[in-house]
């Protein structure tokens, strides 16, 4: 054990920089000047240590002999031993997909990696999934729709300073995340604009230029609003439309029907902030949009990320410095914990498992037969909705998740749970889903252990062992180590960090999430290593989509993953959240109707639906004009 560690807090992506001193057996936090924090810390990260020896750590595993049994402490050899008596036993008797695994966003990139790995080598089952689908996943699949990849940020936070103006959308980072403010803090003593949208005064709202006081769930209003605007007023910057995207027209023809009265009334936003939110914007020569969990926690979460993305590609302001459109990631390494293969649909380094090119790949990698990997499993919410039902998973096993607080429906959720037949969960507390296992493992936390995380950014950054962990917790890496072998399974699974990474790396060469060039000595020399990062020579990337920038994909074509190198405009329409329940759409529908027909709009009613083509095509039978003609009209 080391006296002191130069490392990161464990809760949330910033991934402040810390370090730990260890002294006759207490451990202490100071806050460490590093590229994220610059030496700021929130009372989360001043607290982090307090976890390590509290009384309640779980030391030994835990067993309960039968349903309805307490929870008994345990021999590792024990808990062990039943784990693989009731696998082998669940999948003889309800064949290999009745075994289940659920993950988290806070495990390393060395855990999530193995996880999957063992999930689809020892388990060879497709089950498996993990929380991060509950929290910014809208905003990944909006990623990928537009841009063909998937990075919480294309740029480093320290880009926001020089942005002139930025439009902050559902995030309360001055409560949530402290330290990442002094980055707006400064941005605006450069005299830039930041426009806050929340349906709540927060401090982060009260402390923006303007503050967008939206009414929840209208999001995709707002932007369309505010392209509209964009479109109305002048701001476009065709040149970049043209040259670097697809799909221009059809979301111009889309948001004409968010004028800005229109859209006042759905969002409740003045009319006069929406205009100067778009001139705010539209006349910056560098901007960025930015995404939280408020736009992105919805039944319609990704039409709201794609409604503001096509603002930021209608102003060409994206693959230029200080510019772009980037979500703030929220669990600890929520960006690396997507990236590995703890996905239903993934192979490690963002490759698909339904591409015989990756399958082929990773099969070589881990040495198996490319038939044996299995294909996709369900994502998270439908694996769990399933569990104990026929066809469904009957043993779960849980890694750096508490499902029963987590999981939407988590009532619902937690009765699923108690219809397994064998669940398994390794933690350092009795968490509530601990609560219901069969058996309980003792795991290692954050200061125990080392690995790799990725933050916010996509920087890939090193967390240090300081502490040594309480009674018999084991790190997960050994744990499922132990359980392949005992499974017989045919590759090897490394129990120490390093090893599972230089792993890692050889599996996500090539892939979109590289991180071939990556290693522990450099993350530690550059303060952490930017992916994709191909080779040991090559700097990382810092920017993604600049010219130039590495991509396997477009593969010089340009900076976007696709093949033709071009961003995507995708056709974003508002309808009433689902969480507003039935009743609203038809109330809405009426107030629209009332108000366009008082303002002689009588077209605007029919319209509302424009990127349905069946729509589309009764309306021309009844003789309105062709959509497009209509678009044009508005922006004459
Ligand atoms: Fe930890 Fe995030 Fe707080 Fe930094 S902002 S100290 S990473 S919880």
């Amino acid at each position: 054990m080391l006296a002191s560690a130069d490392t990161h807090c464990p809760y949330c992506s910033l991934q402040c920089g810390m370090r730990l001193i260890s002294t006759s057996g207490e451990v202490k936090v100071e806050a460490r000047n590093f590229p994220t924090n610059r030496g700021g810390l929130c009372q989360k990260g001043w607290t982090a240590a307090e976890l390590l020896h509290h009384e309640q750590r779980l030391t030994t595993p835990l067993l309960r002999s039968a349903k309805g049994e307490p929870l008994q402490p345990a021999t590792w050899e024990q808990a062990l031993t039943r784990i693989v008596t009731e696998i082998e036993r669940t999948q003889n008797e309800h064949g290999r997909d009745s075994v289940g695994v659920f993950g988290g966003g806070g495990l390393t990139n060395e855990k999530a990696y193995l996880l999957g790995k063992f999930a689809r080598v020892a388990l060879r089952t497709s089950q498996i999934d993990y929380n991060g689908r509950f929290c910014m996943s809208s905003a990944a699949a909006a990623n990928l729709k537009a841009f063909g990849l998937d990075r919480g940020l294309p740029f480093p936070l320290a880009d926001i300073p020089q942005a002139q103006a930025i439009l902050l959308v559902g995030s309360n980072a001055g409560e949530t995340m402290p330290p990442v403010m002094q980055y707006f803090q400064t941005q605006r003593q450069n005299g830039g604009a930041l426009i806050v949208v929340d349906p709540r005064a927060t401090p982060t709202a009260q402390a923006a230029t303007l503050h967008l006081q939206i009414t929840p769930g209208t999001d995709t209003a707002l932007g369309n609003g505010l392209l509209y605007l964009a479109i109305q007023e002048g701001f476009l910057d065709r040149e970049f439309i043209a040259a670097r995207t697809t799909g221009f027209e059809a979301a111009k023809r889309a948001c004409a029907y968010y004028w800005p009265a229109r859209v006042e009334r759905i969002t409740g936003i003045p009319e006069k902030q929406l205009v100067a939110a778009a001139r705010l914007l539209g006349q910056a020569s560098t901007a960025m949009v930015l995404t939280a969990r408020g736009p992105e926690q919805q039944s319609r979460g990704v039409e709201n990320v794609l409604a503001f993305i096509n603002l930021v590609l209608a102003l060409g302001k994206a693959g230029k410095p200080f510019c772009g459109y980037g979500c703030l990631t929220g669990q600890g390494n929520g960006q690396g914990g997507r990236e590995h293969g703890q996905k239903a649909d993934q192979l490690p380094g963002y490759r698909k498992i339904d591409n015989p090119d990756h399958r082929a790949w990773i099969a070589n990698v881990w040495g198996v037969p490319e038939s044996e990997i299995p294909g996709p499993g369900r994502s998270a919410y439908e694996m769990l909705d399933k569990l104990g039902t026929p066809g469904g998973v009957h043993a779960l096993m849980v890694f750096g998740s508490n499902i029963v607080v987590s999981a939407p429906r988590a009532a619902h959720i937690e009765g699923r749970l108690r219809a397994l037949d064998f669940l398994v969960v390794s933690d350092f507390f009795l968490s509530e889903t601990a609560e219901h296992a069969d058996v309980v493992l003792p795991c290692t936390q954050w200061a125990e252990e080392e690995g790799t995380m990725t933050n916010l950014e996509g920087r890939v950054i090193l967390r240090r062992k300081s502490a040594d962990a309480p009674g018999q917790a084991r790190s997960d890496l050994e744990i499922l180590s132990e359980l392949a072998t005992r499974l017989g399974a045919k590759s090897s699974f490394p129990a120490d960090a390093p090893s599972v990474f230089t792993e890692l790396r050889r599996a996500s060469a090539g892939g979109a999430a590289d991180y071939a060039g990556i290693t522990y000595e450099r993350i530690i020399a550059e303060e952490g290593v930017f992916w994709p990062c191909p080779s040991e020579d090559h700097p990382g990337t810092p920017r993604l989509f600049e010219s130039g920038s590495w991509n396997p994909v477009a593969k010089g074509a340009g900076p976007y993953y696709f093949p033709d190198g071009k961003a995507r405009f995708n056709v974003s329409v508002y309808t009433p959240p689902a969480e507003r329940g039935k009743g609203f759409a038809s109330a809405l529908v009426a107030a629209v109707s009332a108000e366009a027909l008082a303002a002689g709009r009588r077209f605007c009613f029919l319209f509302t639906d424009l990127a349905n083509p069946v729509s589309n095509h009764v309306y021309e039978k009844i003789g309105y004009r062709p959509v497009a003609d209509w678009a044009d009209y508005f922006f004459a």
